[in-house]
């Protein structure tokens, strides 16, 4: 009997994608700019959209996970092979998307502490092969991968470490003036400090590290941000007192993403978890923000290479 069915192009597809160029934004950032023909269909949201980049195995080779034909169903593949001949991949964000140019852009972070992706990342050169993971523009699902969902909130704080930068100042570039934005990004050393191009209704800080541990800098800078917001703060409240989980960060993912919805006050919190932790301990349990106003997403572990389940 004919199947009425007809299945739905998935969310995600694997691209097979070669490196265009790569430069060195900063002492810990290098940006990579990928080209594949396939790139006409990558989906084009931006803000926050998450993507995977797989990496060759030593030999410079990739298993067959259905790259070759775009499968949506490259994950399952990729699970039903021997240990060994799984490449290892990392979640990144999207720079910038050109389909037209069918360029994507990636800031790798480079960490002293190196993993496959970081060490890639230093050593990319024009004409090396790469796997991205990334939205399918044809795909009815493809605002999947998106963490960003201020729903009606027009008051907005952003925050993160270096590796929540792309997204962060991907955010603020395609914010619009009705937005009222407090960001904040730490970042390495001053010399890490980018180029980026927002309304001035955006308010950026950059919060250079330099010797002090990872995330003080973030967890001041939030702590001085709500002293002086008591108001927005106020409006943000939850109708009543909220436990949030203590989640053990070396076991768990630390991920709590609202849907969209109404109200004025919305952030968004990314980077390293424990980091993360201590900003949701502030905000919501001692400061009363109602959890569904506010986005935490442990993007890495200190001393953790990222899990792959
Ligand atoms: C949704 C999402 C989006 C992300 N977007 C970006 C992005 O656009 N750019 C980006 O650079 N990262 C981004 N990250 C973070 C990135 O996935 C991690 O930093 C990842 O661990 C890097 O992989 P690796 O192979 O270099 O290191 P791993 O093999 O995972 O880890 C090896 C060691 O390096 C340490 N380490 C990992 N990252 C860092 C770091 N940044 N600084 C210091 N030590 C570190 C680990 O703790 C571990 O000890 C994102 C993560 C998520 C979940």
């Amino acid at each position: 009997m004919p199947s009425t069915q007809t299945a739905v192009r998935p969310a995600y597809r694997p691209y097979s994608a070669e490196v265009a160029r790569s430069v060195r934004l900063s002492p810990h950032f290098v940006r990579v700019t990928f080209t594949a023909d396939e790139f006409e269909h990558f989906g084009t949201a931006r803000l926050d959209q998450r993507i995977k980049i797989v990496l060759p195995h030593p030999d410079g080779t990739f298993s067959d996970f259905g790259q070759d034909e775009g499968a949506g169903d490259w994950y399952d593949r990729w699970r039903a092979l021997p240990h060994a001949e799984r490449n290892i991949f990392r979640t990144y964000t999207v720079r910038r998307i050109d389909p037209d140019s069918r360029e994507l852009d990636v800031d790798f972070v480079t960490h002293h502490d190196a993993g496959p992706a970081g060490a890639w990342a230093e050593q990319a050169v024009p004409g090396q092969q790469l796997i991205i993971v990334g939205p399918d523009a044809r795909s009815p699902l493809s605002a999947g991968g998106l963490d960003w969902h201020p729903g009606t909130a027009r008051r907005v704080l952003l925050a993160g470490d270096e590796t929540a930068a792309p997204a962060i100042t991907a955010i603020l570039e395609l914010l619009g003036d009705e937005y009222d934005v407090d960001a904040f990004i730490e970042v390495p050393t001053a010399d890490d400090v980018l180029d980026v191009r927002h309304h001035e209704t955006a308010r950026l800080t950059w919060l250079p590290r330099e010797d002090r541990p990872h995330g003080a800098r973030l967890i001041d800078a939030l702590a001085s941000w709500a002293d002086a917001s008591g108001e927005v703060l106020a409006r943000a409240a939850a109708p009543r007192r909220q436990l949030v989980d203590d989640i053990d960060v070396d076991l768990e993912l630390l991920w709590d993403s609202p849907d969209p919805a109404d109200g004025e006050f919305y952030a968004w919190i990314a980077g390293e978890a424990a980091t993360v932790k201590t900003l949701r301990r502030m905000l919501v349990s001692e400061r009363g923000v109602d959890r569904k106003r506010v986005a935490f997403m442990g993007y890495w572990r200190l001393g953790q290479a990222e899990r792959i389940e």
